[in-house]
């Protein structure tokens, strides 16, 4: 059977998109050849392409809305400095609620000055920081949706009267967000969309092409998007992979109807942290939790040993915490039945009882 895949990424998929995917792999499209033996410009990936593309604006709400979606390669680590290669002159603004907010914030500082508006960095990022304003006279704002690593997620964003900029990598079609009040959102696909080697950018093309510097080819979003992603060899089955997630998020309802779920698996596990006396979240304030990550820990690491037992002998797989924060996380992706949270928790309430 199966494993209940709590990992944090990549993550877990659809059954039916593995299926399709594995089927692809052998015979694609009835062309008598494999997905991965094709040209990226045959008519049947490129359709996949549109298909993918056209879904990501459609789930967003983003259709029609001056933006264009992207399928890049380099991770949402690329996006660190592609980001500030295309749109950082002089001064970017900068919220540091995480290791991949702080990685973000290294790679714009080597094309021009960047204000920290907020950080949680001494705190090892355990809240997201809400007291602080973001300059007029910056080029943007950027700032991390949920931080994977300490399981914290934000839950409003900021009124700003500069362009908007937001990793949204592990928690991007989870749940409703006015999507239009961003101009840039980037996501690494092996999160809550595929499998590892493409990231989804959305970028409304209007905030494009007011930096001064020249921009190498392969990092200038304008290029790939009058390439529509195919100014190199796009990584194939990664998209295609998105495309049969992103299908099957649809069929589902779409984002409202996921995050309905996505509330129900984090309040099981929140409900369970907060009542079972060997447990303790991580996150100082609960307002911040994630509804991605829950990161929790032992009170009393004496158990370690039994907890460690009972849900390896219940089938979860992936649990133990990023070791920056220790203890545990439960990832809780798109593709993560309801059941598997109820058999974490029925571990949880073992340990209680043999404790
Ligand atoms: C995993 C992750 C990244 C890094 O993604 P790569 O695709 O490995 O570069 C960046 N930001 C967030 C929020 C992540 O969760």
């Amino acid at each position: 059977m199966k494993k209940h895949n709590f990992s944090a990424g990549p993550c877990i998929l659809a059954p039916t998109v593995l299926e399709k995917a594995a089927a692809a792999v052998k015979n694609f499209d009835n062309l008598d050849l494999s997905l991965l033996e094709i040209s990226h410009r045959s008519k049947s990936f490129v359709a996949v392409m549109d298909r993918a593309t056209d879904l990501a604006l459609e789930l967003l709400g983003l259709q029609d809305k001056g933006y264009k979606a992207l399928f890049l390669q380099g991770g949402a680590s690329l996006e660190f400095l592609m980001v500030a290669y295309n749109l950082l002159e002089k001064k970017a603004a900068y919220l540091n609620t995480g290791t991949w907010s702080d990685k973000a914030i290294k790679e714009a500082k080597l094309f021009g000055e960047v204000v920290e508006v907020g950080s949680s960095k001494a705190a090892n990022f355990n809240y997201i920081p809400k007291d602080y304003t973001v300059p007029d006279d910056v080029d943007y704002f950027h700032c991390t949706s949920n931080n994977t690593i300490f399981g914290t997620q934000m839950k409003s964003f900021p009124e700003v009267s500069v362009p908007l900029i937001c990793d949204m990598s592990s928690d991007i079609f989870s749940r409703v967000l006015d999507f239009s009040k961003f101009d840039l959102i980037y996501a690494g696909a092996q999160k809550n969309m595929g499998p590892a080697g493409t990231t989804l950018v959305v970028v409304k093309e209007a905030i494009l092409g007011k930096v001064s510097r020249q921009i190498p080819s392969m990092l200038d979003y304008r290029i790939h998007i009058s390439k529509e992603s195919m100014f190199n060899t796009p990584a194939v089955f990664p998209v295609y992979v998105s495309m049969l997630t992103l299908e099957w998020l649809k069929e589902h309802g779409g984002v409202a109807a996921i995050e309905k779920l996505n509330t129900e698996k984090a309040q099981l596990i929140y409900n369970e942290i907060d009542r079972n006396a060997l447990f303790t979240g991580f996150v100082a304030n609960k307002e911040d939790r994630s509804a991605m990550n829950a990161t929790f820990n032992l009170v009393d690491d004496a158990h370690k040993e039994n907890f460690d037992v009972l849900w390896n002998k219940a089938g979860i797989s992936g649990l133990n915490g990023h070791r920056s924060v220790g203890g545990y996380r439960a990832s809780m992706y798109n593709a993560l039945p309801l059941e598997s949270v109820q058999v974490l928790v029925k571990a949880m309430q073992e340990l209680e009882k043999n404790a």
